[in-house]
């Protein structure tokens, strides 16, 4: 028998939950452990709330957490609960699944303003993560600032111009929905760096921003390359810069009718956020240098501007949270590792361990790969006691373990409380989540 301990139970998790049932059959206990008391990470807290096909996927980790040889281990935190070197020592394998859940930080002056934000904490915000639903955005401002031209900006820049209708089928928590809905903001600036040719946004979520039902994307012709450079591009990438070119062809008489803009600022690297520290303080503008793209490289031109900002959400990408005894590539902001293995019987996958790239679904591979890797490392396993030996010391130390079936419990009661339309209401509270196992 092998024991294996997972930490995370977003895609990478329970990606890596199903290779290892697939590779072993009924020779492994696989324990999914999660902080927080409910599963699914990324899927459940940073996919957008408009995107339900896409959360369609837990249904399959779903089927992985309900097959006897896997267990969901809830609201366990690592590194206090109990420490990496403890399961190691249970375990045959520990695989951090454990994503990159905090911001790069935004280095400029500034950023410590109120009413900015990472993607991490405004995302959170509104998908109702426990630690962030409190976060409370001043909205009543007229312009919106996002940095950053990949899929989060996106989402972001979606979820700030959509109307209530827009959100109905959605699990959008409903602070984010009312607060949202009393919203000033008019103008959202999204802000990259570098031009049209080096977005990281993908064709189908920037097709979106063209069927928006109160706001239109607004693009200037005058950033376009050469028509014939597309040719270059490699087709995804090519697809999008169609659709950005689209947008430029928007003509302005269209904006007449339209609510929110939502305008792509390109060749823009952030210099400066400026505002008032009084009375709590508040962002107020963002000060831009203009840019010329040189061998894929941004470099300033020495000329700078200002953009107006009431709120200013930076989407440029995320760091794994270290953990106490495991080495980590503080660059790189995700563990040190080697393919996957970190030290001998301890593993990463996912965004731990190739950083915050891809779709959900290149987190399959990687689970089957690390699951390769353990099975070349630890054979036929050591003996060692698994499952038996975490509940003894969670027992010892009283921990309050949620189990899949509590979580199942947890649930019912999100889906019955839902609005109407909508799949679930979330709890955004630990204790709520619970109080509602135990109802
Ligand atoms: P991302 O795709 O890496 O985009 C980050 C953006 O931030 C880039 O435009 C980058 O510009 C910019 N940036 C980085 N540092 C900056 C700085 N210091 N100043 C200004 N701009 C800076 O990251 P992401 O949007 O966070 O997405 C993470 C992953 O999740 C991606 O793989 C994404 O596709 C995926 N995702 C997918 C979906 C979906 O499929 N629906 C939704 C959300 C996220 P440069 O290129 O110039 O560095």
């Amino acid at each position: 028998m092998r024991h294996i301990a997972i930490i995370g139970s977003g895609p990478a998790g329970y990606y890596t939950a199903e290779a290892a049932q697939k590779h072993w059959g009924d020779e492994v206990r696989v324990d999914v452990f999660d902080m927080l008391p409910v599963p699914y990470g990324l899927i459940r807290t940073g996919v957008a709330p408009d995107h339900q096909s896409i959360k369609g996927v837990s249904k399959r980790y779903e089927g992985t957490a309900l097959s006897d040889n896997v267990r969901f281990v809830g609201n366990v935190h690592i590194g206090s609960d109990v420490t990496v070197p403890e399961l190691q020592g249970l375990y045959d394998a520990v695989v951090l699944a454990t994503g990159a859940p905090n911001d790069r930080p935004l280095d400029i002056p500034g950023s410590d303003l109120a009413n900015v934000f990472g993607s991490a904490a405004f995302v959170g915000w509104y998908n109702g993560h426990p630690q962030f639903a409190g976060l409370a955005p001043d909205l009543s401002g007229q312009t919106a600032v996002v940095i950053g031209m990949g899929n989060v900006a996106l989402d972001v820049a979606r979820i700030l111009s959509k109307t209530e209708g827009e959100f109905t089928g959605s699990d959008i928590v409903g602070h984010a929905l009312y607060a949202l809905m009393a919203s000033k903001i008019r103008r959202v600036v999204i802000v990259g760096r570098r031009g049209p040719h080096q977005i990281m946004m993908t064709p189908k979520e920037l097709g979106e921003l063209g069927h928006l039902a109160r706001a239109a994307p607004r693009v200037n012709p005058a950033d376009l390359p050469e028509l014939g450079e597309d040719a270059l591009l490699e087709p995804g990438l090519r697809k999008s810069v169609t659709h950005i070119r689209s947008f430029a062809a928007i003509p302005e008489s269209h904006f007449a009718d339209v609510e929110v803009e939502i305008e792509f600022d390109f060749f823009a690297a952030p210099h400066a956020l400026t505002g008032t520290r009084e009375g709590g303080g508040q962002v107020e503008a963002i000060e831009l240098e203009r840019t010329a793209v040189q061998a894929g490289r941004a470099v300033g031109t020495g000329e700078f501007y200002s953009v107006p900002a009431s709120l200013v959400v930076s989407c440029i990408g995320y760091q794994t949270s270290p953990i106490p005894d495991v080495p980590f590539d503080e660059r790189a902001g995700k563990f040190a590792n080697d393919e996957g293995r970190i030290l001998p019987g301890l593993y990463c996958v996912g965004w731990a361990r190739r950083g915050p790239s891809g779709t959900i679904g290149t987190n399959r591979p990687d689970g089957f790969s690390v699951i390769e890797k353990i099975a070349e490392d630890i054979g036929g396993g050591a003996g060692k006691r698994g499952r038996e030996g975490f509940d003894e010391l969670a027992d010892k130390r009283d921990l309050d373990v949620v189990t899949f079936r509590d979580w199942k419990k947890i649930e019912a009661q999100e889906e019955s409380r839902a609005r109407a339309g909508a799949p679930r209401e979330k709890f955004v509270d630990v204790g709520e989540m619970i109080r509602a196992r135990r109802d």
